[in-house]
């Protein structure tokens, strides 16, 4: 049995904690939040409720591996609801589309609702998508990044390799398969569920769309946040102890190897093993002793562009909004500016700023948890936002930064069809810098490192750190941001641990 320390409960430290408790091994989480779940959080007033970060469940399978491996089954803990339709668009020449939530379905409502052969071109695609999907998510997704050894094994196979198109952009791809720009956009967005631009995001990302089709879109009634909720009780029903408002300032090594942790009090806890679940960034730059053997771990951070963040409005509503989707996307016209104000442009030396004419992504959830009666709504509203980055980028601590670009959405809504200007109870602002300083998410990253460029995925921060005896489990490190993927970082660091 091992003392482990997990630095960090957003969903991939907790997903660790039960998994290594449950292996048997004495486990400590600690949080320096006054609550679990990271960027998982909850926003409540007057009746009104809201997640503030994620408000979509993909791969449900990945999270009933994890109840099923450390007890009881998901479905008896928090039963999951499947979304139909998946997303209702709006694109700027006004066309709507509500993409249904199972796959077989979806080609019909594009044909019907983009014009004919719309169905047959996306369902082409998604073909792809599937051996694409087949091709990488063993070796890939549910393997530990392991270099050249990792490529071998995408390698392993040349029709695969084929198939995963490792030269081509999301972009490139959609524009080789996809006539319809409004097509092209709607495979576009995929991008940005890394934080990524699709212009340089490689066409590997063609398994998120199969993946969100083939396996569903999915809400927690109750709340996205009942889930980090649910996997710290399962962890704690294993054994482990969760400390919260606890933070971590030092990661100790001594010869050569992780040796427990130094929390903001001074108090040190020795460890045998630990798992960090912080941003790998602030791990690698902050956390270590200066002399820890990473170099090569801070070289690869430093060549990789970090995701890009969210702006938030929430907004507590009065009256209802008949026949609205519970996930909502405005498309602007010109989506290429949007990616330019967000990264800086292609060659990423422009200035970036915030999004004059963002992509608008709204989330309500009929649930009556989320609303104070029948007659409310709580909308979750998202835009994507360049990171916070005083000095070089965008001050989101600016004065009159944050209301001015409220006001800009809810303007932007309202000239696509949705304006709930007069029905606006309240709202609540959050910009990246709130985000960074709630979840030590270093510019409010979304997803730690984007997807941007053909390597990326390859330099993004291994389970297994180059110091024995610590591990990476979360979004900042393999393979990747977003629910599923941080519950499968925990599963390859457990892997990597082994059983007590
Ligand atoms: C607005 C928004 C919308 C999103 N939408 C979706 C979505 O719809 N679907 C989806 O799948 N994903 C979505 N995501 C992404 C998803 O939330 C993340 O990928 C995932 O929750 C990250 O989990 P994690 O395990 O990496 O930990 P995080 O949630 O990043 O948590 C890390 C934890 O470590 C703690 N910590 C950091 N440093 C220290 C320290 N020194 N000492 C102690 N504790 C420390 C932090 O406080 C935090 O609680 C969204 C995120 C945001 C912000």
């Amino acid at each position: 049995m091992a003392r482990v320390v997990v630095v960090g409960a957003g969903l991939g430290g907790l997903a660790a904690a039960a998994r290594l408790a449950a292996a048997g091994h004495a486990v400590t989480v600690l949080e320096q939040a006054p609550q679990v779940g990271g960027k998982l959080g909850w926003f409540e007033r007057d009746g009104h409720g809201f997640d503030t970060g994620p408000s979509l469940v993909t791969l449900p399978q990945v999270l009933e591996d994890l109840f099923a491996a450390t007890g009881a089954p998901l479905s008896q803990v928090l039963p999951l609801q499947r979304l139909d339709p998946a997303v209702a668009y709006r694109f700027a020449d006004g066309t709507t589309t509500a993409v249904p939530g199972h796959r077989e379905d979806v080609p019909a409502r594009l044909d019907a609702d983009l014009g004919p052969g719309s169905g047959a071109q996306w369902a082409a695609l998604l073909t792809r998508a599937e051996a694409m999907w087949r091709a990488t998510e063993q070796p890939f997704l549910r393997s530990p990044l392991a270099g050249a050894a990792t490529l071998a094994r995408l390698a392993r196979n040349t029709a695969d390799l084929r198939t995963i198109a490792p030269g081509r952009t999301l972009r490139g791809l959609g524009a080789a398969h996809l006539t319809d720009p409004r097509l092209r956009m709607l495979l576009d967005r995929y991008a940005t569920y890394s934080g990524s631009d699709p212009r340089r995001a490689p066409a590997a990302l063609l398994t998120v769309p199969y993946a969100e089709q083939a396996f569903g879109s999915w809400y927690v009634p109750g709340g996205l946040r009942r889930l980090p909720e649910a996997v710290a009780a399962r962890a704690v029903e294993r054994g482990t102890v969760v400390r919260t408002g606890t933070a971590v300032t030092e990661v100790l090594v001594t010869g050569g190897r992780a040796a427990g942790v130094r929390l903001a009090d001074g108090e040190v806890l020795p460890a045998d093993v630990v798992v960090c679940n912080a941003d790998a960034t602030s791990l690698y730059s902050r956390l270590l002793p200066p002399q820890a053997p990473v170099r090569r771990a801070r070289a690869a951070l430093r060549r990789v562009t970090p995701s890009s963040s969210g702006f938030v409005l929430l907004l507590a509503l009065r009256g209802r909004t008949p026949g609205l989707a519970h996930h909502t996307v405005l498309f602007p016209t010109d989506y290429d500016a949007e990616f330019d104000a967000l990264f800086g442009g292609r060659g990423r030396r422009g200035p970036k700023r915030p999004v004059a004419d963002p992509t608008v992504y709204v989330s309500a959830p009929d649930d009556p948890a989320t609303r104070p009666g029948a007659d409310s709504e709580s909308w979750f509203v998202l835009v994507n936002a360049p990171r916070h980055e005083p000095g070089t980028g965008v001050d989101w601590t600016s004065p009159g930064l944050a209301d001015r670009h409220a006001d800009q959405v809810l303007a932007t809504m309202a000239a696509r069809g949705l304006d709930v200007r007069d029905r606006v109870r309240w709202r609540v602002v959050r910009t990246p810098a709130d985000l960074e300083r709630e979840t030590a998410s270093p510019g409010g990253s979304i997803y730690g490192t984007s997807s941007n460029g053909a390597r990326a995925a390859f330099l993004r921060p291994a389970n297994a750190s180059p110091v024995p005896g610590l591990f990476l489990a979360g979004g900042s490190a393999h393979p990747g941001g977003g629910l599923p993927l941080v519950t499968l970082s925990a599963e390859i660091v457990a892997g990597l641990i082994g059983p007590a």
